[in-house]
């Protein structure tokens, strides 16, 4: 099995290329083809799988395919603020409306997947990735939201506090990812993720990792899935 053969975006694939990746790991040859045909995942995987690409390469084909789309022309966001600023007008706030959501039990891992997303999506014009993480300063915060950017990396609690001072805005939302879901709940963020997931739409897709689906978490799994394609690596 190649990552050709699981039909991603050219672009994409350049970008697997250049990071010495040759052909996808288990969980990848699984997840990604089920999850680039909109299906819902609750997968037990662990740290050192491959899990990131797993969720983020079929999202990040899914974004190729939308930029495709727009017309020649189209002003990234950045470039449409520049416009506005060179008018001699000041951009008006408008709160962060991203098509994807990823929520991490840690700012470490937080930091991994963006790193990892600005990797695998490193040929994408428009496509970009921002953690917004407890200690990390507000006013920076405020300025990466400002960017409106396509993709949120966050833990949970932080990204409460913005949710509820209307900086952000989940009306667009189209992915939502739980990464370790296990080690959240541990962490005590149940009511914060199911906060979190109330204010995103139904029609979302949604994909959770999980060292074991077992138990709170895997009842917690089946609530916020749909018919979701179990994966046990
Ligand atoms: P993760 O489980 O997502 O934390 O990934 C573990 C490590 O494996 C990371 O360093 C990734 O860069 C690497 N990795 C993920 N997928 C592949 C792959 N298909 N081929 C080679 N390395 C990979």
């Amino acid at each position: 099995m190649s990552f050709e053969a699981l039909g991603l975006h050219t672009s994409i694939l350049k970008a697997l290329t250049e990071a010495g990746y040759t052909k996808p790991t288990p969980v990848q040859e699984q997840a990604v083809p089920a999850a680039l045909q909109n299906r819902d995942l609750m997968v037990s995987s662990q740290t050192g799988s491959g899990k990131t690409a797993a969720f983020m390469l079929p999202a990040l084909h899914k974004f190729a395919l939308a930029e495709q789309q727009l017309q020649p022309g189209t002003k990234t966001p950045n470039q449409e603020r520049q416009s506005v600023r060179a008018r001699g007008e000041r951009p008006r706030f408008q709160p962060a409306q991203p098509k994807m959501l990823v929520l991490t039990p840690t700012r470490e891992l937080a930091l991994q997947v963006t790193t990892a997303t600005a990797k695998y999506g490193s040929y994408l014009r428009r496509v970009r990735a921002v953690s917004i993480l407890g200690g990390m300063p507000y006013p920076k915060q405020m300025q990466l939201l400002a960017k409106n950017p396509e993709i949120l990396v966050a833990t949970p609690g932080r990204l409460i506090d913005h949710m509820e001072s209307g900086k952000i805005n989940f009306s667009q939302l189209e992915i939502l990812v739980l990464d370790e879901a296990d080690r959240m709940l541990d962490m005590g963020f149940i009511d914060d993720i199911e906060k979190i997931v109330e204010a995103t739409p139904e029609t979302r897709q949604t994909m959770l990792f999980s060292a074991t689906l077992d138990g709170v978490v895997g009842n917690m799994a089946k609530r916020i899935t749909k018919d979701p394609l179990v994966i046990q690596i």
